[in-house]
């Protein structure tokens, strides 16, 4: 274990000093003061790293999400086209997904040179280059430099003096994913309480992550050798999380490091 705390600020949600003047009372105003530790030999807690594993791991599908959107978007206009220059005017074009594209392509490094590759062709050669960033990413993540601009590229909301860059989670808001999670239907291994939720791998080989939605644990399928996966199983078998308001990223979880 390490003493070191997630350079992100989190905070263990409804923990408390015994400084603090929520200590030991129930309607606490302080959401939890004592802070998450790093987890070992990174610089960030399990949750953020899974967020930034889960941020990274979402790119390829993301990038093949938007290319069939386009898709969609040539059909109508190809259809409109017609009425629309009688019109005098063209189907607007959905400027904001193309510049999605290029500024995921752009974190990834993926290049298409004006090729046009389908769907399909796009969700392959990005999973090849994400699969190399995640296989770096015990590296990045113990290098405070490399963590903090792979984090504004991909977990952030914006990125710091470039508000019209599309990170990654900005993204997946405005073109969000079909959600997979599931109800795990056992009890946090923290906090004993069932708000764990199992978030299924984007791929073969991939690992499976639980998280706790009430205390913010969080481990995966690979972490304490498999010990998780035995407790929770595979998300399959589970419950679809459906719309019950459970946030991935929750409101709790803070930034102390911004700017
Ligand atoms: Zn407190
Ligand atoms: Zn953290
Ligand atoms: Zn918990």
């Amino acid at each position: 274990m390490t003493d070191r705390a997630c350079i992100n600020g989190c905070i263990i949600p409804a923990q408390h000093f015994a400084a603090c003047p929520d200590y030991g009372t129930q309607d606490a105003t302080c959401q939890g003061c004592v802070p998450a530790s790093a987890a070992d030999g990174i610089l960030i807690c399990h949750r953020c790293r899974g967020r930034l594993t889960r941020a990274l791991e979402a790119i390829p599908a993301l990038l093949s999400h938007l290319r069939e959107l386009t898709d969609t978007h040539s059909v109508r206009t190809l259809k409109d086209t017609r009425r629309s220059v009688e019109q005098g005017t063209l189907a607007p074009v959905d400027v904001d997904i193309l510049d999605a594209m290029r500024d995921l392509e752009m974190i990834i490094g993926l290049t298409l040179h004006g090729q046009n590759p389908t769907a399909p062709e796009i969700l392959t050669r990005a999973r090849e280059l994400v699969w190399g960033i995640i296989a770096q990413l015990p590296e990045i993540a113990n290098d405070h430099a490399a963590l903090t601009e792979w984090w504004n590229l991909t977990v952030a909301a914006t990125v710091p003096d470039h508000p019209g860059f599309w990170t990654v989670n900005r993204v997946r808001n405005r073109w969000p994913l079909v959600d997979r999670r599931r109800h795990a239907g056992r009890e946090c291994v923290v906090c004993d309480l069932k708000y764990v939720v199992i978030v299924p791998p984007s791929r073969g080989g991939a690992p499976t992550w639980y998280q706790c939605t009430n205390c913010h644990w969080e481990r995966n399928d690979l972490d304490e050798d498999g010990l998780y996966a035995a407790v929770y199983g595979p998300y399959n078998e589970r419950e679809p999380l459906v719309s019950t308001g459970i946030e991935l990223d929750s409101q709790r979880w803070r930034r102390t490091t911004t700017n």
